[in-house]
């Protein structure tokens, strides 16, 4: 299995050098040279497996001669035996045909745990064999954050920076990233908001004297492994629920874009989904474009649901990509034209997206109440980024296919808007009830790149 870049000049890499890599040298996101197909029969078989068993079946024609048999399954046990439920992704009934699928039960309570997680194995193995060492940098709008900073925490061969905005994170996702002791952890709160942390997240990617330097690698949603792992839920979910020989659609809490374009690999792969559905909160650039109104930056607007408060949503070149038909010079060109302010999307392109995609928004009033009917009709206590989910999938949905809601979070994760709502404050899972008493320990920095640049050198130095 090769893999090339959406802006078609970097190098073409193994499974193991695209994931160790993170963003290509060309500025473009490391895609599959070709999707492999599961036929009906293998995905019938999945019925009644483990979470286990149907990774090591979704994922082994992707990861090539990076990991033997027997190390890939060992990789896979290790990444999911902390999650907080058997099942790993359970599926709720919230109303007849609509499910929710729960990702929230990984040590960090959001879905990013389930990609992180097996990233870190997988980087301990690869790197661990090698001798080498990296550092990775994230840069994070809470979730992704926390879930890196757990993965690699104690990690042998890597140094962890994790870049946050000050002030715009949760105290439960802040406290995630600054309570873990480890020498090897630093969470760096920078000035400024998401987008700012993933415009210098890319500037230190493409400086490559310091990528190089100091063996920079990145597992934020542009990381392939990550995509990759998510896609093994959506055959968890549509086969519980009688795939193949039914169809199911997915509606996505979507922010850059990576967890949703997993479903669509998902499809590509024969998995029967109708409709996979985009759900965004007030920043509604994905919706606007996927309605046809081209691709163009707006402000980032702070929301309830601040994992998905982005703009420029960086998963979406992927999908950009397969639009135009894998022409990476295209894809090249409307990059270079969102660096300006945006884009607008050709006729054709256009077609392709909607014929795979569909999407809808939420505003804050229209989450808030989603999670106050759902708790009054089913019990159900949402985070805000999965009542956007609900929202729009009961706004889209065809009644006669089943429709799965992904729950990106728990609701504990998001209290005050959760308590807002409902007057419910949900309680931390016992294992990690602490959270609020242990030390916390960051360091502040200025939106500027050759101040991250000699902090990162002289922390890893030390
Ligand atoms: C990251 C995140 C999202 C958005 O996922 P993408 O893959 O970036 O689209 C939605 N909800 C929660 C809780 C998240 O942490």
């Amino acid at each position: 299995m090769r893999y090339i870049s959406t802006r078609g000049t970097a190098p073409v890499l193994t499974f193991e050098e695209a994931m160790l890599t993170g963003l290509a040298r060309d500025g473009g996101l490391y895609v599959p040279e070709t999707i492999p197909t599961l036929s009906a029969d293998q995905i019938a078989a999945m019925a009644g497996q483990s979470y286990e068993e149907v990774a090591f079946t979704v994922m082994r024609p992707f990861i090539g001669e990076t990991f033997t048999d027997g190390e890939f399954r060992a990789i896979i046990a290790r990444a999911y035996e902390g999650f907080g439920h058997e099942a790993r992704a359970p599926l709720v009934q919230l109303a007849p045909n609509h499910f929710l699928l729960e990702l929230f039960h990984g040590p960090t309570l959001a879905f990013k745990d389930f990609a992180m997680q097996l990233i870190g194995q997988m980087f301990q193995a690869a790197l661990g064999r090698k001798g080498a060492r990296v550092t990775i940098v994230g840069a994070t709008s809470g979730d992704t954050g926390s879930a890196a900073i757990e993965a690699f925490r104690g990690l042998d061969n890597v140094d962890v920076f994790i870049l946050y905005p000050h002030g715009r994170v949760s105290d439960v996702q802040r406290r995630q990233m600054t309570t873990p002791g480890e020498s090897n952890v630093h969470a760096l709160a920078m000035d400024g908001d998401f987008d700012d942390c993933q415009a210098r997240l890319k500037d230190m990617f493409n400086d490559f004297e310091f990528r190089d330097g100091v063996k920079l690698a990145g597992v934020n949603s542009i990381n392939w492994g990550r995509v990759l792992a998510q896609v093994v839920y959506y055959f968890t979910a549509a086969v519980s629920l009688g795939a193949p020989q039914r169809k199911v659609s997915f509606t996505v809490p979507t922010g850059n874009f990576g967890d949703i374009f997993a479903g669509y690999i998902a499809r590509q792969m024969g998995l029967p989904i109708t409709e996979l559905v985009v759900a965004t909160n007030q920043n509604d650039i994905l919706d606007r474009c996927l309605k046809g109104q081209g691709y163009h930056k707006g402000g980032v607007h702070a929301s309830i649901s601040p994992s998905m408060d982005i703009q420029v949503s960086s998963n979406f070149e992927r999908a950009l990509f397969d639009a135009f038909d894998r022409d990476g010079n295209a894809v090249a060109q409307l990059m270079d034209e969102l660096a300006g302010g945006g884009f607008d999307v050709s006729q054709g392109a256009m077609e392709n997206l909607q014929e795979i995609y569909s999407s809808g928004r939420a505003s804050e009033e229209e989450t808030t109440a989603t999670i106050r009917e759902m708790r009054e009709t089913t019990g159900e206590l949402l985070c805000p980024h999965s009542a956007v989910g609900v929202k729009v999938a009961k706004e889209q949905r065809d009644p006669s296919v089943p429709m799965i809601t992904l729950a990106t979070a728990h609701p504990a994760k998001f209290p005050d808007a959760v308590e807002a709502a409902t007057g419910i404050r949900p309680p931390l899972p016992p294992r990690m009830a602490d959270l609020f008493e242990r030390e916390e320990r960051m360091t502040r920095v200025e939106n500027n790149l050759d101040a991250l640049k000699s902090l990162i050198k002289g922390k890893i130095a030390s």
